[in-house]
């Protein structure tokens, strides 16, 4: 590993060409209170936190880098950090102010380098073109990307970059210097360069993977470097477990190819349910199963459709937009919201019609992952932050027992559609007229359904 300050060397014949530094990541150091110096040129160089709404019983959710010799971070709450350090600035939250922002940043560095992935409002993901790849070259790219940040947007957007062969690496590497870091990690210099890192400060291991690793007698980056990629898959679960080792090992591997844009489920409605009144209910389960299957994949989403086929022919169709959530008490009001609309506009025309089927589907999605309190934060309203969160808890929880009660009468033997209404299931009151299982899974030949979807 280099520092910025360090004379690059000839790199020669690289043993390790086949793993060339393809990568920049950059870091911006505590984003939003370097906004707010950026905005406030008096607050540059100052102690300033940021919190998501103006009240002293809430803690901060950014502290400038001057503010952290007070013994101040994240989470401190404004009354300590007015305690710890005196005349600290405390600013609330501007979350339209710091989207702006990051779109002139990108931009900007969008002159020096194409841009691969933006995986916050303050991380992104750069690609280093074939002439970059030495690392006195990609370092010098890095260089004119921070004076190109200072310049034209200002000097106190301050970011840590890393340069790796991977993009996994390139995190890895921007994490290492912090505030004002450029760090080049080459495939030469693993794994000694990595292996005082504690296992949760790599992105893919959470607390869910970190406990399966201490099983495996995994503890330390060492004895995660020697894993072989079989094993990794293993103790993942998953092929996430795989791709985790080759992003680790410098092999940059493909990004899902399909990601998800949207989930949804349509139903072709009986004669039982094709009154608007109880097909209203139909398109409420339906939701709700595409709500569940949304946290399943762990994304946020940030509209919901809906389309209503009428009989003999006809349809009607809405869509509500909403900042980034996984609530579905939010989901089903604003889906309510549209069924009014709708039997609003027929009964202008008359006698409400039969209904021949429904569709609701859950659109702009984006993904919860390390990053997902910076998206909250990003996206939604700040006092509603706190609610989002409870409430994508709560139906988590609600998620889980479901799943597990379904996994407990697969195991008694029978396949989850035969037991009839599924009255075991945790749901709302007002769905207690359906039977959940009349949505079981379905077969689509647009698309094959995951294992996961027939227990979530
Ligand atoms: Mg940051």
């Amino acid at each position: 590993m280099r520092s910025g300050q360090e004379k690059p060397g000839i790199s020669g014949a690289d043993p390790a060409a086949d793993r060339p530094l393809s990568c920049l990541f950059i870091d911006f150091n505590a984003y939003f209170a370097g906004v707010e110096q950026h905005d406030h040129p008096e607050l540059m160089g100052k102690p300033v936190i940021v919190t998501p709404l103006a009240s002293e019983h809430t803690g901060a959710i950014a502290a400038s880098y001057e503010a952290r010799p007070f013994g101040i971070k994240r989470g401190t709450k404004v009354a300590d950090a007015r305690k710890l350090c005196p005349g600290i600035a405390v600013m609330p939250a501007r979350h339209d102010r710091y989207v702006a922002v990051h779109k002139q940043l990108m931009a900007e560095i969008e002159r020096h380098i194409p841009l691969e992935k933006v995986y916050s409002v303050d991380e992104a993901a750069f690609r280093l073109s074939r002439s970059e790849r030495d690392p006195a070259r990609a370092m010098d790219t890095a260089r004119r990307i921070k004076e190109g940040i200072a310049r034209n947007v200002g000097p106190a957007l301050r970011s840590s970059i890393g340069i790796a062969p991977t993009r996994l690496l390139a995190k890895l590497a921007a994490e290492r210097v912090k505030p004002d870091g450029l760090t080049v990690l080459r495939r030469e210099d693993l794994p000694h360069a990595l292996e005082d890192i504690p296992l949760t400060d790599i992105p893919g291991i959470g607390a869910g993977v970190a406990a399966r690793l201490a099983r495996a007698d995994v503890n330390n980056f060492m004895a995660l470097w020697r894993l072989q990629p079989k094993q990794a898959r293993a103790i993942w679960g998953s092929v996430m477990g795989e791709r985790f080792w080759h992003g680790l090992h410098g092999f940059e591997t493909v990004e899902e190819p399909t990601k998800k844009s949207m989930i949804g489920h349509s139903r072709v409605l009986t004669r039982e349910h094709e009154t608007p009144e109880k097909a209203r209910i139909v398109a409420r389960a339906l939701l709700l199963k595409a709500a569940s299957r949304l946290r399943h994949y762990k994304m946020h989403a940030s509209s919901v459709s809906l389309s209503v086929r009428i009989r003999p022919e006809g349809g009607w169709q809405s869509a509500r937009r909403f900042k980034h959530s996984q609530d579905s008490f939010l989901f089903l009001n604003l889906l309510d919201e549209m069924w009014s609309e709708f039997c609003t506009r027929q009964r202008q025309k008359g006698p409400l019609p039969r209904l021949g089927g429904v569709t609701v589907y859950l659109h702009g999605l984006a993904e919860c992952g390390e990053t997902a309190l910076e998206q909250m934060e990003l996206f939604a309203e700040p006092e509603g932050i706190e609610k989002n969160a409870r409430r994508a808890d709560l139906w988590k929880a609600i998620d889980d027992i479901n799943a597990d009660l379904d996994a407990k009468f697969q195991r008694l033997g029978a396949p989850a559609a035969q037991h009839g209404p599924r009255k075991r299931h945790i749901s709302l009151a007002s769905q207690s007229g359906l039977a959940l299982n009349y949505l079981g899974v379905k077969i689509a030949f647009s698309r094959v359904p995951e294992e996961a979807e027939f227990l979530y």
